[in-house]
């Protein structure tokens, strides 16, 4: 089926937004967060956008750590969440895939891998606040004495934790976070990656020996009322669409289903070629921001499974065939996720295969 819907994705603002995050990191090495199809960007085309300059990715699948190494990268790879079973640990030795150890079912099934298939590089994660996944922080020295005994485990073992809130740059939390993975890791040989995006920029004593960065690569910001473009980074992707239908109508009538909007006056309404089918949020409200040839269409109605609906007064010599412009350049994809009461990440994850990817 042909559609008009497309993501178009920048390599050019990827290779830019990785310089940038590699700027800000100081001496730190870059972690390439590609994980859930690099954020919804396109996994391969992604990774190799940024294969030159990142010093490793992290994936939170051993499925994706094998369509790296098949498209041909080298790097070092994180599996941000694995091994989740005692099968995973042969083919993460055989793929070279480095290791979460983050509690102790897992301690077993690295005790019994064969060394023969390869050292196995580990992380050792550590729950600092989070409460998600790692080990307390007490027990940090205990974990890693028994990892280094264990025939298969590489002695070169990293550290890691995840923050939970570093979007808040004037909260207590992250400090108190950073505070504990230091106490509990003094002394210990080995790296350390703490930062993700909002911690690069906000928490400069985050950035360790690595960053561990996916939302900026893609020109996506967390930090409330602020879009990746004020802090310096390029959309990676842009969804647009066509305008196939425009209504006129009359003061008092209602668009779209259970009729929730009402309109205030006459006016023209235009309908888009994109819906909740194709990933656009159906919880987006009236009001979100849509361009129609670069200029202020906001949303009115319901979001459909193919279509939204749109306040066409702003553009009133729109046409049907005209470019709609659901977020991208012109358009932080960061206001429309709030306008749907979600986050940038949630919507460019969420694409379907409906969608007609292209580069440029
Ligand atoms: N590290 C872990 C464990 C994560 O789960 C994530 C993302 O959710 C990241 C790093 C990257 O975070 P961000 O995309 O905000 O940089």
């Amino acid at each position: 089926m042909s559609r008009t819907t497309v993501a178009t994705i920048h390599l050019g603002a990827l290779r830019h937004n990785l310089a940038r995050v590699r700027a800000m990191a100081g001496a730190a090495k870059v972690m390439a967060v590609v994980k859930a199809d690099a954020y919804g960007h396109g996994l391969e085309r992604v990774a190799r956008a940024l294969d030159a300059d990142a010093e490793a990715f992290a994936v939170a699948a051993i499925a994706d750590g094998l369509r790296l190494r098949a498209a041909g990268h080298r790097q070092r790879i994180v599996v941000l969440s694995g091994p989740d079973t005692p099968f995973d640990i042969a083919e993460m030795q055989r793929l070279r895939l480095e290791a979460l150890i983050h509690h102790d079912v897992q301690l077993p099934w690295l005790a019994a891998a064969d060394p023969a298939r390869g050292p196995l590089r580990v992380w050792l994660k550590i729950d600092t606040g989070m409460h998600r996944l790692g080990f307390p922080p007490e027990r940090a020295r205990a974990v890693h004495a028994a990892l280094l005994a264990m025939p298969a485990v590489d002695r070169d073992i990293g550290f890691m934790t995840h923050f939970a809130s570093s979007e808040e740059f004037e909260g207590r939390e992250t400090a108190l976070q950073i505070a504990r993975f230091k106490d509990a890791t003094a002394d210990l040989p080995g790296d350390r990656a703490l930062s993700n995006s909002a911690a690069l920029l906000g928490w400069p004593d985050a950035r360790a020996d690595w960053v561990r960065t996916g939302g900026l690569l893609y020109g996506l910001s967390v930090v409330e009322g602020r879009s990746g473009i004020d802090f310096g980074f390029r959309p990676a992707m842009s969804l647009a669409t066509r305008l196939v239908a425009i209504n006129h109508l009359v003061k008092g009538e209602r668009v779209g289903y259970n009729g929730t909007y009402e309109c205030p006056e006459d006016m023209p309404v235009g309908v888009a070629a994109i819906g909740y089918g194709d990933g656009y949020p159906r919880s987006a409200v009236a009001g979100t921001p849509v361009l129609v040839n670069d200029r202020l269409a906001p949303l009115v109605g319901r979001v459909s499974m193919d279509l939204i609906t749109l306040d066409l007064r702003g553009v009133p010599d729109a046409r049907v065939g005209d470019k709609v412009t659901l977020w991208g350049e012109g358009l932080p994809v960061e206001a429309v996720a709030a306008s749907a009461g979600t986050i940038s990440y949630d919507l460019t994850c969420g694409m379907t295969r409906r969608v007609l990817f292209v580069e440029d």
